[in-house]
C-alpha cells in the first residue's frame, strides 16, 4: 500500500515528506495505521549516523495507533486494538531468554539494521520502499526500532507492540515506548532506590524528567534536578525534584554536596556528554550507583577517578530503563491515569510534515518531547 512518510534521505539531512511504499505484514508483524509518534533523540541520533543505520530510511520509533492487518503467526493481536510500539527484541538470545529484552543481544541488528528479522538473520528487505530516480522501486532502510513509524502507516511486530484500553489517549502516550519508560524504568526497574534515598538527574529533557517523576514516586529525598536551560528546572521542580542546580552557576559538585554533604546514593546521567557524565560519577557517596542513560556517539570516550570508583561507587549502563514493555508501559499508564505520571506535562504536538520545525524546537530547548500527529486516524 501506498503511505505517507517524513522521509531521511541522507546524513544529517532535514526530514522530507514522501509517498512510499508499505508491504504487506508477514509472519509475526502487524500493520498499524500511526495515529502519533514522538521524537527522540535517537531519531535524531540515527539520521546523523551516531549508529550505522542505513539510509535513506524511516526513522521513529515511539509509535502508537491501531492496527490494521495482522500476519499469520500472530496470536495475541487483532485488527482494531490500540497499541504503543517500543524498541524490538529477538526472543531468542540469553538475554531475551530470561525475559532481559532490553538487553537483547541483538539490539543494533533489531532496531539498527534497516532489515527485518527472519528468524535466523537480518535477510528480509525493509518493508518501505522507494520509487527511485530512475523509475525503479527499490526497499530503502526501514523496521527502524522494528516500527520506522514517522509515518502514516507502520510495520512492527507481535513483541514490541504493547496493547493499550481504547480509552487512552494514543498522542499523549506515544513517547512511553522510549524515551519515558527510559527515565522512569531507570529509577524503578534498575536502581531502585528507597524512600529518603538521594538522587541526581543531569539533564531535565524528557528521559530527565522521566526519572524525576519516577523518583517522587519511589520517595526519593532529596531529587535534585542538573539543567543548563531555566525553563526546564522550573518544570523539572513542578515535576518533583526538591533541588535545583544550574551549572552555569557555578562547580557542580560543590552544589550538590551543598544539598546532599556526602554526595547522592544515585545519580542518573541523560546528556551524553563526556563532562556531565564524570560529574555525575563526582557526586556519588560511598557505594553510591551511577546510571548512564545518555546515548553518545560511538566510540565516545570519558575519564574517571579510579579510586574514587574504588570506594564501592558502580556506573551502570541501562538501556530502555532495564523495561519489558509489555509488563512496564501498563504500569506507567495505571500511574499517568492516577496523575502521579504527568506526561502531559512535557508534550507539545505538531502535524507529521511539521516534523522539521518540531526538531528545530527540540533543539532549541523550546519542546522538551514533540509528539507528531499523522492525521491518519481521526
Ligand atoms: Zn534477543
Ligand atoms: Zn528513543
Amino acid at each position: 500500500m501506498k503511505i505517507k512518510a517524513a522521509l531521511t534521505p541522507e546524513k544529517g539531512a532535514p526530514f522530507v515528506m514522501r509517498e512510499l511504499s508499505l508491504a504487506e505484514p508477514m509472519g509475526n508483524e502487524l500493520r498499524v495505521r500511526v495515529v502519533a509518534v514522538g521524537i527522540c533523540h535517537t531519531d535524531l541520533n540515527s539520521r546523523d549516523q551516531f549508529y550505522p543505520m542505513p539510509l535513506p530510511a524511516v526513522l521513529g520509533h515511539e509509535g502508537a495507533g491501531v492496527v490494521e492487518a495482522v500476519g499469520p503467526a500472530v496470536s495475541s493481536i487483532k485488527p482494531g486494538d490500540h497499541v504503543l510500539m517500543s524498541f524490538g527484541s529477538c526472543g531468542d538470545c540469553p538475554s531475551c531468554k530470561t525475559g532481559d529484552v532490553a538487553y537483547c543481544w541483538h539490539h543494533m541488528e533489531m532496531n539498527f539494521s534497516g532489515l527485518r528479522y527472519s528468524g535466523k538473520a537480518w535477510d528480509i528487505p525493509s518493508p518501505i520502499s522507494m520509487t527511485c530516480e530512475d523509475g525503479e522501486e527499490r526497499p530503502i532502510g526501514g523496521a527502524f526500532f522494528c516500527q520506522s513509524s514517522f509515518a502514516s502507516h507502520a510495520i512492527c511486530t507481535e513483541e514490541n507492540a504493547v496493547v493499550v484500553e481504547g480509552d487512552l489517549p494514543l498522542d499523549v502516550l506515544a513517547p512511553l515506548g522510549c524515551g519515558l519508560q527510559t527515565g522512569a524504568g531507570a529509577v524503578l526497574n534498575s536502581l531502585k532506590p528507597g524512600p529518603g534515598d538521594s538522587l541526581a538527574v543531569t539533564g531535565a529533557g524528557t528521559v530527565g524528567l522521566a526519572a524525576i517523576m519516577a523518583a517522587r514516586i519511589a520517595g526519593c529525598d532529596p531529587i535534585i534536578a542538573i539543567d543548563t536551560n531555566p525553563d526546564r528546572l522550573r518544570l523539572a521542580m513542578e515535576l518533583g525534584a526538591t533541588h535545583a542546580i544550574n551549572p552555569a552557576d557555578g562547580d557542580l559538585v560543590e552544589a550538590v554536596k551543598a544539598i546532599a554533604p556526602d554526595g547522592v546514593k544515585f545519580s542518573i546521567e541523560t546528556t551524553a556528554h563526556p563532562k556531565v557524565f564524570r560529574a555525575a560519577v563526582d557526586i556519588l557517596q560511598v557505594r553510591g550507583v551511577c546510571g548512564l542513560i545518555g546515548g553518545a556517539k560511538l566510540g565516545t570516550e570519558v575519564s574517571l577517578d579510579m579510586t574514587h570508583i574504588l570506594f564501592g561507587r558502580t556506573v551502570r549502563g541501562i538501556l530502555q530503563g532495564d523495561s519489558a514493555p509489555k509488563q512496564f508501559i501498563p504500569r506507567l499508564i495505571e500511574l499517568f491515569r492516577e496523575g502521579r505520571f504527568p506526561i502531559d506535562k512535557l508534550e507539545r504536538f505538531y502535524r507529521l510534515d511539521q516534523i522539521n520545525e518540531a526538531v528545530a524546537d527540540m533543539k532549541s530547548g523550546a519542546t522538551i518531547k514533540p509528539v507528531l500527529l499523522t492525521g491518519a486516524a481521526q
